[in-house]
């Protein structure tokens, strides 16, 4: 049996027009005006709507062990939670700390994931410690169809790597073909900050955007960029969150550096006064870079449209209030993250392409197709095209409503973008051909998600010192 979704507008990365979509099986097999139904064929009327390929997500936590908790989200739940806002494709963070064994954590990852998750998904392998075992263990996973690294520069002593860790991780990554996803702060300088604060009895969470301030993400953002540079790497900065750090990313692209800059939802739309709310309501807003002086958000939306920034994604990792309450007695303590997976799509179509900061096709660029196109995923995933997946979002922009921890669909107890309107929302969410939501309800199959097998699109580099 097809599916003909009729009538809508459609809209990519690069182009716009109305036509019907008909899709077979699991992928889309003509798109034309005025196609033929065969008997049988399920018929989702699109008219007056949009229609955009599935949005990907490239930076997701779900199974997180974390400053002495676990993030709250199961894979069923965050993929049920993500197609609801449009979202058919995550990429997760695979982070066992410098202390577990990189393999047994991915094989962990993968079995939390495995016939659980309602969309398809990747996993970003993290690199947390290098040492003799590393390099076999890093070829097995990415032979494994997990073509991508991540290291933290920041936590040092559970996910942090040293500089030394960072040169041989991305060494081999280049040498492999496979980019490198990056936390890009200063460990050290956060460390240090942390103890003078609360030596001085700073304690509470207003005092944790000072303890890692905007200079020392931009720091963090030139000694990777430089590190990728010298190893010949590709290279991605995952969360970047204010000015200095774009300028240091900027530098390093305008150079020839092979760098890739994605921002996160929480760094458009909030600032830091959310982190300086008293008690509870500002640990609600911490995470790391913490969120920022509200002079930044007007350059991030500029390079998002321009391009600069390459991504957005969400940095999705939800802790409820008892765990954020862990820090009640230091800010040091409060478990870092923010939740965010079901409202990406809509909160930037909304505060984005509707309040004229964003171009439409930049919006499907920046959520769809570029993660695909970096990742790994495309033309699979990432556009409307005849062979691809059929992850589709039929798009109504006449829908309005207010998000609330109330109505949303995740576990967690709060919702850090409480009481934003958002102007639209999916009316039809498909994933590989099979609709999953309908107008905000998931009526789909709960284990349909597959695991994405992605292959290295770098090219191996290797730099010969010899000559
Ligand atoms: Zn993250």
């Amino acid at each position: 049996m097809g599916l003909l979704i009729r009538g809508g507008e459609i809209v990519t990365a690069d182009s716009r027009s109305r036509s019907d979509i008909f899709i077979e099986d699991e992928t889309i097999s003509r798109i034309g005006i005025g196609l033929y139904a065969p008997p049988g064929t399920q018929v989702i009327d699109a008219a007056g709507k949009l229609v955009f390929p599935g949005f990907i997500d490239p930076h997701v936590h779900i199974h997180l062990p974390f400053m002495s908790t676990f993030a709250k989200d199961t894979h069923a739940n965050a993929s049920v939670s993500a197609l609801i806002g449009g979202t058919t494709t995550f990429i997760e963070m695979c982070c066992p700390s410098r202390h577990d064994d990189a393999l047994d954590g991915y094989h962990t990852w993968k079995q939390k994931a495995e016939g659980n998750s309602a969309c398809d998904y990747a996993f970003h392998m993290a690199v947390t410690r290098y040492d003799a075992t590393t390099e076999a263990q890093l070829r097995e996973i990415v032979r494994d169809g997990t073509a991508s690294f991540k290291i933290f520069l920041a936590y040092k002593n559970f996910f942090g790597v040293t500089d030394e860790e960072m040169f041989h991780t991305l060494k081999l990554a280049a040498s492999l073909g496979v980019i490198t996803t990056a936390h890009c702060e200063n460990a050290e300088l956060i460390g240090q900050l942390q103890q003078l604060l609360l030596a001085a009895g700073k304690i509470g969470p207003e005092w944790h955007e000072p303890s890692r301030p905007e200079s020392v993400e931009a720091e963090g953002t030139t000694r990777f960029a430089t590190f990728v540079e010298q190893t010949r790497a590709a290279g991605y900065v995952v969360h970047l969150s204010c000015a200095p750090a774009l300028r240091a990313a900027v530098e390093a692209k305008s150079r020839g550096v092979k760098l890739y800059v994605e921002s996160v939802l929480p760094h458009f739309l909030l600032d830091k006064t959310y982190a300086e709310r008293a008690g509870v309501e500002g640990m609600k807003h911490i995470m790391s870079p913490p969120l920022r002086d509200r002079r930044n958000q007007a350059e991030l939306w500029s390079a998002l449209n321009t391009g600069l920034i390459d991504t957005v994604g969400t940095d999705h990792c939800p802790f409820d209030t008892e765990q954020k309450l862990l820090g009640i007695n230091a800010f040091t303590q409060i478990p870092n993250g923010i939740p965010g997976i079901e409202d990406r799509v809509n909160l930037m179509y909304t505060y984005g392409v509707k309040r004229g900061r964003l171009d439409l096709h930049r919006f499907v660029d920046a959520l769809s197709t570029r993660p695909a196109q970096i990742f790994s995923l495309f033309p699979r995933k990432g556009t409307i095209a005849v062979g691809s997946d059929a992850d589709l979002v039929v798009y109504d922009t006449a829908y309005r409503g207010t998000i609330s921890a109330a109505t949303q669909h995740g576990i967690n107890d709060y919702n850090g973008f409480e009481g934003f309107a958002i102007e639209g929302r999916p009316s039809a969410v498909t994933v590989r051909g099979k609709v999953q939501v309908r107008d905000g309800v998931f009526v789909g199959e709960p284990g349909r998600g597959r695991m994405l097998r992605r292959e290295p699109q770098y090219g191996a580099q290797e730099v010969d010192y010899a000559h």
